[in-house]
């Protein structure tokens, strides 16, 4: 289904993240490296919440799952038996013209008349491959380098590291390999933000199965998949499940599901969920030479069966933006705000002294700022302009509280706590501050 396209909303998201440092252009002040783009301080804080969260949601409450963190550079003997050198390419083409390549499987996206180039009408040579893996030449002696790629995606990390973890940790099927890390990849057209991108963190399992169990544990990862886009703060009504037909599956895998996103610029997949088979431990297995077979309780040795659900974090950044932002109108003026759940939101609380130039003020308001961030550290302090400017800025980056010290604070000890939904504030004894935000961190999980 096609949605309706949302370029000014795009545009507002795209800035917002600019201005309060969300995100920036990768080396930007260089003119910008196409495909790249670096999380500022507040999308550093944002991003870590994320993976913090999916590490805790699907490695350390589940007691079969083991995380890992494995290096970006691999050598090519890896990609050989992944089957990545020659699968993993895009069908591209070039125009004869002006020498701009797309790729073919998206020109009906982009332009009506497919077999003309969208930006000067020329004509297209023949389809080509075009790898998307960034080789690395390793060492600097000639003649013993060593010919390397930085991943492509970071489930070989998982397959070569297959029997150092069942050889170190004796897990029993079924169990999962999990880690969050870079990948790479050449992509013709990079573009829409951080949906498509060069270089882009990956959080993602593998979980080994006996072949005879695989449809339970897939089904069983897509209910999580779908508690774990809640959690995060993803519109589930904006998220649909997609079966990926034969044809459009990567080279290893028997069935996948794709969970798609309705981002400003359309439908497009958000994550996946892919039975890979025994492909990768089985061709692992005949290229490296080591058996990195399974031995069950009787004895009996096999290669398992893998499910993989992966997640883009640069995708969650987004797909989380997106359903985080709101306009409305508070006192008759407009306003901006994110509405992030507490326990991604990049500021917890920002603490404030009513008047800047009151010292009295502003000690107390220290004080309460720093025992806080001793107990939640993302906490913030704001004395710059007036405390409805302050709220305002606050709103724009999605603090969900802000506490306010007045003249009262410094007769009885109480604060000013402003809702950053509703707007609406109440008064709280300072010593109650601390499990008051954790609860609501807590609870709107
Ligand atoms: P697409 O069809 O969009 O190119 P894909 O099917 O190649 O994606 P996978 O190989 O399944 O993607 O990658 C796993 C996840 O990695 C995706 O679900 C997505 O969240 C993320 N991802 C893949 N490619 C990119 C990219 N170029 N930029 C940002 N994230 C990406």
């Amino acid at each position: 289904m096609e949605i309706e396209k949302d370029n000014e909303l795009m545009e507002k998201i795209v800035s917002l993240a600019k201005r309060r440092g969300f995100v920036f252009q990768g080396s930007e002040i260089y003119g910008g490296l196409a495909g790249t783009w670096d999380y500022g301080p507040l999308g550093a804080e944002l991003s870590h919440n994320i993976k913090d969260l999916w590490w805790d949601f699907f490695v350390r409450k589940h007691e079969e799952n083991y995380g890992l963190a494995s290096s970006v550079l691999m050598p090519e003997p890896v990609w050989e038996a992944s089957g990545h050198l020659e699968g993993f390419a895009d069908p591209m083409v070039e125009c004869e013209k002006c020498k701009r390549r797309f790729r073919a499987d998206h020109l009906e996206e982009v332009t009506e008349d497919s077999s003309k180039c969208p930006e000067c009408g020329g004509a297209f040579g023949e389809e080509k491959a075009f790898s998307q893996l960034f080789p690395v030449e390793m060492g600097s002696v000639e003649g013993s380098k060593v010919n390397a790629y930085l991943r492509g995606e970071i489930a070989q990390g998982m397959f070569v590291n297959f029997k150092n973890v069942l050889d170190t940790m004796r897990p029993k099927l079924p169990f999962g390999i999990a880690q969050i890390g870079k990948a790479f990849r050449n992509e013709i057209a990079p573009r829409e933000f951080l949906f498509r991108v060069r270089e882009f963190d990956l959080m993602e399992f593998e979980y080994f199965t006996r072949e005879e169990e695989w449809e339970e544990h897939f089904e069983k990862w897509r209910k999580e998949m779908w508690e774990w886009i809640d959690l995060v703060g993803i519109t589930r009504d904006s998220t649909h499940e997609l079966e990926v037909s034969e044809k459009d599956r990567a080279h290893y895998s028997k069935r996948t599901i794709d969970f798609e996103f309705d981002y400003p610029f359309g439908r497009k997949e958000l994550y996946g969920l892919a039975y890979r088979t025994d492909h990768d431990l089985k061709k692992h297995m005949e290229h490296s030479k080591v058996d990195l077979r399974y031995t069950d309780d009787e004895g009996e040795r096999f290669i398992p069966h893998v499910i993989e659900p992966s997640f883009g974090l640069g995708r969650t950044v987004l797909a989380v933006l997106v359903s985080a932002y709101r306009e409305d109108e508070i006192g008759g003026e407009k306003r901006v705000y994110l509405a992030f759940k507490p326990s991604v939101a990049p500021i917890k609380a920002a603490v404030f002294p009513l008047m800047k130039n009151k010292p009295e003020l502003q000690t107390k308001a220290r004080e309460v700022y720093k025992d806080l961030k001793k107990a939640i550290p993302q906490i913030m302090f704001d004395d710059n302009g007036n405390v409805g400017k302050r709220y305002r800025r606050q709103d724009e980056i999605g603090t969900p509280f802000c506490i306010t010290i007045d003249f009262d604070t410094l007769e009885d000890d109480t604060v000013t706590v402003r809702n950053r939904d509703t707007a609406e504030q109440e008064r709280i004894q300072i010593s109650e501050l601390e499990p008051y935000i954790k609860e609501q961190i807590e609870t709107k999980k």
